[in-house]
């Protein structure tokens, strides 16, 4: 699960992290906002209607929801389980409320949080976008000071000074969290043997 607040650049380190490390599937949210520039439908979102959205709220289809500024972004249980099914390891993008349904639900993740180098600088980015007026960026700088007083739902922290080294800290952890003992399983039916052997002596 990855989580930042907005103007801290989760979005460019997504992109790089989806060159570089191909085998790391991304959950595709559904979302309620309309899609930006190059956003594509079934790709960076399921863009769906408000009506469509509080229907699969009501049906259970959803792992976690939330409202986020104004719109409303749920993670389904069908886009994460087609993933799961395949063994797949998975990228979750969710705000802080919904990395806190997930905690609270006991779900088996990595939790990982990305902060910008100061809150000068997240102001300074959420300006440099230029797509926001004063009033929704001062929201949004409001709404991620917030968030990161919840930092202590995540496992690891990463601040966000270089892109490219973001990125290979992010490649890191998942790759720290893979290499775990709980989560070896043995390549060849000599090693199972040998360790399942040793755990029953
Ligand atoms: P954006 O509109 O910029 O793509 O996303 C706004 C925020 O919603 C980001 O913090 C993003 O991580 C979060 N978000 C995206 N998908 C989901 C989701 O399925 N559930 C929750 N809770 N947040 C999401």
């Amino acid at each position: 699960v990855l989580s930042a607040p907005s103007g801290t650049g989760k979005t460019t380190i997504c992109r790089m992290l989806k060159k570089k490390l191909p085998s790391l599937k991304f959950s595709v949210s559904h979302t309620t906002r309309k899609p930006r520039n190059e956003e594509k439908d079934g790709v960076d979102y399921y863009f769906i209607p408000l009506n469509d959205f509080e229907e699969k709220i009501e049906c259970g289809d959803f792992l976690e929801w939330a409202r986020v500024f104004e719109h409303f972004y749920g993670t389904a249980f069908e886009s994460v389980d087609r993933l799961q099914r395949k063994g797949e390891d998975i990228l979750i993008e969710l705000d802080v409320q919904g990395a806190k349904s997930l905690r609270d639900l006991n779900y088996k993740a990595i939790f990982i949080f990305m902060l910008p180098p100061s809150l000068k600088d997240l102001k300074k980015r959420l300006k440099k976008r230029g797509t926001e007026s004063e009033d929704i960026i001062r929201g949004r700088l409001e709404a991620g000071k917030k968030e990161i007083q919840q930092l202590n739902l995540y496992d690891y922290i990463l601040t966000n000074i270089d892109t490219e080294e973001t990125t290979e800290n992010l490649i890191s952890i998942i790759r720290a969290e893979k290499s775990r003992k709980e989560r070896y399983k043995p390549p060849s039916s000599d090693l199972k043997a040998l360790i399942s052997n040793k755990e029953n002596n």
